[in-house]
């Protein structure tokens, strides 16, 4: 059986039990992803800008607290307060500046910083939390790489204020940290290979041409692909990255393994065979057909689909849109449909489910009347639900074992994207174990200077390319 956005959700087989009691939207105590802000004005502001259009306060957004603010200017040129009346002083991503045009904030000392131990011992960041991510970044030298750089930043920003508010670890390698999170985003060389979008031991690499529209709707076609997005490859790519921290794991990998199947094998083969002759009865078990290629590759598709999911709810709730207030439906999975009946957090994500299938039974025929693609173009097979809760119980795992997330937000009184496949470019999937190096050669000079965005003292905070359209 499955479930469609785009009809009514299947009705609850006869035997089914009574749909348990889930809450509409997130609890207090759940993590949240927020997403809905206002200026000191009124106006409301959106993620990705920098300057207000009402009242051109210049605008910056706090990772720790997800909340983008209205700043007024600090003591010194470059500095900043906050208009939300919290203590210190910030100064801008270097990146802004720059064509990323980031409009995350750093502490502008190290004190500035929550728990550091010692200020002066510190060295000051000038990139925020996700620049830090950054090995290379696009060689600005070449044409159209700036609005590609531009375009990669804000989904990348996207994401990992996600996993932030998810609670789950954003490590950085090029803090030292020997398991962290590191991209690369990289173009093929005239004569030398492809770059393969992929993950490798923490290190992603993205092909830049895929924030080209041309391109990536051009293999999105060729592939057969419902959905292309540079948002929905980052998110499957940092898939694969949550795998090896969380789900290799002894507590974890066997019960993977039940669920997703035997990781260990062939990957190569695999593929080959994938795409050779994909499985045609994928629909039934997989969110997507790449999914059905090996136990991996399932696995990212579904962690995909889950940030896609509670992003989206997440979205929605911090505008106090709850869809399920004016869609009525009958909740069509139960505990039964979980992993695990008994876990605690069960009925928060049947909540999130049922309100993703409300919102995206909206959005889709949304989407029709201006004659776009779907919102949401996949069916979810209710097998794919125990996989999905699987997702849901390792972040919550992962949440656990870490620090929390900040406070959670409150929806706004009154106010009211998947994986994409990202199959590797070209058909030819790098197989996980690939050295992902072959494919992103080592940077040439002028090139290395990019290498993680501006560098201090090389970029000026005061520029404000970045004001994009709301
Ligand atoms: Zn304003
Ligand atoms: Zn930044
Ligand atoms: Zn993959």
């Amino acid at each position: 059986m499955t479930a469609t956005p785009e009809s009514a959700p299947p009705a609850a087989p006869a035997s089914a039990a009574a749909p348990p009691q889930a809450p509409a939207v997130a609890p207090d105590d759940a993590p949240h992803v927020q997403r809905a802000y206002r200026c000191r004005c009124g106006n409301r502001v959106f993620f990705r800008n920098s300057l207000c259009l009402a009242c051109s306060a210049q605008l910056g957004y706090v990772a720790a607290r997800q909340q983008l603010v209205s700043l007024q200017p600090g003591p010194q040129e470059g500095l900043w307060t906050l208009d939300d009346g919290s203590p210190g002083l910030w100064r801008r991503c270097a990146n802004h500046a720059l064509a990323a045009g980031c409009n995350w904030l750093v502490p502008a000392t190290p004190g500035n910083q929550a728990g550091a131990p010692d200020a002066e011992a510190v060295p000051i960041q000038t990139l925020c939390e996700a620049c830090r991510l950054n090995r290379t970044v696009p060689n600005l030298d070449n044409e159209g790489n700036g609005e590609r750089w531009q375009k990669i930043e804000l989904a990348k920003r996207r994401l990992v204020s996600s996993l932030i508010g998810l609670g789950l670890p954003v490590e950085r390698r090029v803090d030292g940290v020997s398991q962290g999170l590191l991209f690369d985003f990289v173009e093929s060389e005239p004569q030398g290979p492809a770059v393969l979008t992929g993950h490798d031991s923490g290190l992603i690499t993205l092909n830049i041409l895929e924030a080209d529209d041309d391109y990536r709707e051009k293999m999105r076609v060729q592939l057969g692909e419902p959905y292309r997005t540079l948002l929905g490859h980052l998110r499957h790519e940092v898939g694969h990255y949550y795998w090896d921290r969380l789900v290799d794991d002894p507590q974890w990998i066997e019960r993977f393994r039940t669920l997703f199947g035997d990781e260990r094998q062939d990957y190569g083969e695999a593929l080959k065979r994938h795409y050779a002759s994909p499985r045609q009865d994928w629909a039934q078990s997989f969110v997507t057909v790449y999914a059905s290629s090996h136990p991996w590759e399932d696995w990212a598709e579904t962690w995909a689909h889950y940030l896609h999911m509670v992003d989206v709810v997440h979205t929605a709730n911090s505008f106090g849109l709850q869809a399920r207030e004016y869609v009525s439906e009958p909740d069509v999975f139960t505990r039964e449909d979980l992993y695990d009946a008994d876990d605690p957090s069960g009925p928060l994500f049947l909540g999130w489910l049922h309100e993703w299938f409300a919102l995206t039974a909206v959005l889709n025929e949304m989407s029709r009347s201006m004659g776009e693609h779907d919102f949401h173009p996949f069916v979810l097979p209710r097998a794919a639900v125990p996989k999905l809760h699987f997702v849901h119980m390792l972040v919550a795992a992962a949440r656990a074992a870490a620090p929390l997330p900040p406070k959670p937000f409150k929806a706004e009184a009154g106010d009211a994207e998947a994986a994409g496949q990202p199959q590797e470019p070209g058909g030819a999937p790098a197989p996980a174990d690939q050295s992902l190096e072959e494919a992103a050669p080592a940077l040439p000079p002028d090139q290395a200077a990019q290498t993680g965005g501006a560098s201090a003292g090389t970029a000026s905070a005061t520029g404000s390319p970045a004001t994009l359209p709301n």
